[in-house]
């Protein structure tokens, strides 16, 4: 007879809603993942190791109070003893002996490393306290979060960067990823992820369509119900993550993948086909990245050209500041590959949801309307002209374009074009040769700059709408927020009067207008945003095709007509299903 594993346990099976961040659907084994540090806690560990795992705890467990009992003695000196007592409830919550037992216990039964089930104990800890309806203990779930992250830390000692390794077909699962942590995840064997928190317009978001993985976001505390090893399906496309499905639900899935993988073929077949009107109306199409090796599959995709280049992930997960030179190669390199069709090269994002460690930016309590971007930029103008001289030694490489994001008024972007002035006279003294003609645009994204962009259009050569601040702004809602996600409505009357504006003001100075939010690759709005004479769709790779479909199965008068009905209503869910209608009548619906 199999002897039973003491370790086997019945795995739970449940599905989870979240909010569709990037499509796909991916089949494969959950990895959990410490956001904090971005290391894996998981290992298993023999009979034999099971006395070291104890020991190291221990270890831990001295180390931390020795540790806290040092900053107690500081705080104590140099702010007063009535201070330093807060950290008497610390030193408890390291002699608590249900707590320390639990974690011994359940290392001998489950035969797992200490790391991993010390968090596996503490998060339960941390949320009984937090449910807890006595107030002076719901206060003690931040000691226990405190003292928790110590012991961890110290557990973790030198381990902490070196567990990066995925098997695989691994779905990582996360609390939340950053912006880099994502971009780093830049693995064959990493084919989704699930995180907690976040929204579908947060670059987390935006890097995994960048990769071209399903990701679910928001998904109802996913790190608690889902264990290391789990079998999972992520299905991006509607944000349900099925937790250790059944056989016949994988086969489902794997069956409607498929499907998917047919039907994208052939889509694809339309790549060199023009984004054209039925009646001959044509719009440029393009991509958004993130990488340079992107390019291929943006190609592949049948994009013309790239709409935003998003610049700030070349400073990231480095320890210093890219060179001149090393921009200047790399937006060359990309600008000649894509050639002769253009890049918009934008300048550095920087701040909201995007950190350098290497800058030191401060936290701050609203950081998307703090300091970031252009904001950064002026303030920086060592690091922002190094940027710009790159950008603008490039430009005798290939169709090159730039942009300034954040934008608020005229008086901003006349600043960071006096900074591109003097950055120009410096190249000419020295006989650098550069694009003279290179166009310059401006990224409408705040609020303000949409209401005044008629005067901001006698300023530049072309706008892209930023919708996924532009809605953020609007509406009042944080885009990385997923409790509030469900009040992020492009449809939203108000944001549609925002786009008419803008398009319009554009048109009147003779300037043509782009998108390169995520409003334009989603296919809900093609319709409208053709209607309302949208001259450039910006969008991941993958969803250029989706797009392209759609502009080629309309004519430009039916989407006017589509567009004005749909500016006449009042409310998104109007909007929404009146839109689902049109798309129904042309079997768009479908898609
Ligand atoms: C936007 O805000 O719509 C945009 C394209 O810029 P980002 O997503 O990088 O903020
Ligand atoms: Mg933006």
């Amino acid at each position: 007879m199999e002897r039973k594993d003491r370790t086997s346990r019945k795995r739970t099976r449940k599905v989870l809603s979240g909010i569709p961040a990037a499509p796909g659907i991916a089949i494969g084994t959950a990895v959990l993942l410490d956001s904090e540090d971005f290391d894996i806690l998981y290992r298993k560990v023999t009979k034999e190791g099971i006395a070291r795992e104890i020991a190291r705890f221990e270890d831990a467990l001295i180390k931390t109070r020795s540790e806290i009992l040092a900053i107690q003695d500081r705080i104590a000196r140099e702010m007063g003893a009535e201070h330093a007592e807060i950290f008497n409830a610390h030193l408890l919550v390291l002699e608590d002996r249900m707590l320390i037992e639990e974690v011994i216990t359940t290392v001998e039964r489950e035969q797992l490393c200490i790391e991993y089930v010390f968090r596996k104990v503490l998060e339960k800890y941390i949320r009984v306290f937090a449910n807890m309806n006595d107030e002076y203990l719901k206060e003690r779930t931040a000691d226990i979060e405190d003292v928790g992250k110590r012991i961890l830390s110290n557990l973790l000692g030198k381990e902490k960067k070196t567990l990066k390794k995925f098997s695989e077909n691994s779905i990582v699962v996360a609390y939340d990823l950053s912006p880099s942590d994502t971009a780093s995840m830049h693995t064959k064997n990493v084919i989704s992820f699930v995180t907690d928190i976040g929204g579908r317009t947060s670059h987390t978001a935006i890097i995994a369509k960048a990769l071209e993985i399903a990701a679910v976001v928001g998904a109802e505390s996913a790190t608690a119900n889902i264990s290391h090893g789990d079998t999972l399906i992520v299905d991006g496309d509607i944000g349900k993550v099925y937790i250790n499905p059944s056989k016949q639900a994988i086969e489902d899935y794997k069956k409607k993948l498929q499907k998917k993988h047919r039907f994208e073929k052939t889509l694809l077949k339309l790549r060199d086909l023009p984004a054209e009107t039925l009646d001959g109306h044509a719009v440029e199409l393009s991509a958004n990245i993130e990488f340079p090796e992107e390019v291929p599959s943006l190609k592949a995709h049948g994009a013309r050209g790239i709409g935003l280049y998003r610049t700030e992930y070349f400073y990231m997960n480095r320890k210093d500041l890219p060179t001149e030179e090393e921009q200047f190669l790399a937006y060359r390199k990309v600008a000649e590959e894509i050639k002769p069709f253009p890049i918009i090269i934008r300048t550095l994002d920087l701040g909201g949801d995007k950190f350098l460690s290497q800058l030191e930016i401060p936290k701050e309590m609203n950081p998307f309307l703090g300091w970031r971007a252009i904001r950064f930029c002026l303030a920086r103008p060592d690091i922002f002209s190094m940027q710009l001289r790159a950008i603008l030694r490039a430009s005798v490489y290939g169709n090159i374009k730039m942009m300034f994001p954040m934008i608020s008024g005229v008086h901003e972007l006349r600043q960071g074009m006096a900074i591109l002035r003097k950055t120009k006279v410096e190249l000419r003294k020295k006989k650098v040769p550069f694009n003279e003609d290179m166009e310059v645009g401006v990224m409408i994204e705040v609020p303000s700059a949409a209401v005044t962009c008629d005067l901001l259009a006698k300023e530049c050569n072309f706008f892209s709408i930023g919708t996924n601040d532009l809605i953020q702004y609007a509406l009042a809602v944080d885009r990385v927020n997923e409790k509030v996600a469900y009040l992020y409505e492009p449809f939203h009357p108000g944001v549609l009067r925002f786009i008419r504006n803008i398009i319009e003001a554009a048109h009147n100075a003779g300037i043509w207008v782009g998108m390169c939010g995520e409003m334009a690759g989603e296919i809900l709005y093609t319709l409208v945003l053709l209607g309302l004479g949208l001259d450039e769709f910006s969008t991941s790779p993958v969803n250029v095709p989706y797009v392209k479909h759609i502009i080629r199965c309309v004519s430009y008068a039916k989407a006017k007509e589509i567009a004005a009905h749909a500016l006449s209503l009042s409310t998104t869910q109007e909007v929404e299903s009146y839109i689902h209608s049109e798309m129904k009548k042309t079997g768009l619906d479908l898609l």
